[in-house]
């Protein structure tokens, strides 16, 4: 892992993504807090931690603490999300919402003050490799939309399902920080798969 976390710096990328996963809230069950800290130690990039799990405030100090630079929580799995978007924040982190496909942008109306990342899933989160919903492509385009009306700076980042491909849509619809793993730790050389993410979203024009 450190390796390629090596060649994702080397080759240009942004932000270092890491997904955590339960078992519980998606069936796969994944890393913790000593990934993370093992991360930090082979990287200078912002480490963007995104738990897909039930219950995330028992663990954000210890993500945060591990050095997680972004910590994004589901909106499904929080019940009193304005706390623990706080929280994330007075604990040194910036604060992010991750949605499912199925959940509205909407619903962040009144947390919108304590957002500084929205993530639009554009796939059932859980696994790796699987292909981009095209709806949620639309969503992004809303979410776009709805952060301006509530002057909400935010950052809007996608993931599930983005390669060459449906890069550039997902730049136009709005996006402003994509996330890939089969298309940037797959076949080739990581520093030309990120090179070719750039190239796809240039080639629409933004
Ligand atoms: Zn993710």
């Amino acid at each position: 892992m450190g390796e390629e976390i090596r060649q994702a710096e080397a080759g240009g990328a942004d932000y270092i993504h890491v997904d955590v996963m339960d078992g519980h809230f998606v069936p796969n069950l994944t890393i913790g807090p000593l990934i993370v800290e093992a991360a930090r130690r082979v990287t200078s990039l912002p480490l963007d931690v995104h738990l897909m799990i039930e219950d995330p405030d028992r663990l954000l100090r210890e993500f945060i603490e591990a050095g997680a630079s972004t910590v994004t929580v589901h909106q499904e799995v929080c019940r009193h999300l304005q706390r623990t978007l706080a929280e994330i924040r007075a604990l040194g982190a910036r604060a992010g919402v991750a949605l499912c496909p199925a959940t509205p942008v909407a619903t962040l109306e009144h947390v919108a003050p304590d957002l500084d990342l929205l993530l639009v899933m554009t796939v059932n989160p859980g696994f790796g490799g699987q292909s981009l919903i095209p709806a949620c492509i639309d969503k992004v385009r809303d979410a776009r939309k709805l952060l301006s009306a509530w002057g909400c700076s935010a950052e809007i980042e996608v993931d599930g399902g983005i390669n060459p491909s449906t890069a550039g849509l997902a730049v136009a619809a709005g996006a402003e920080v994509l996330v890939a793993g089969s298309a940037v730790f797959g076949r080739g050389s990581v520093a030309d798969n990120l090179r070719s993410l750039r190239e796809a979203t240039r080639a629409v024009g933004v």
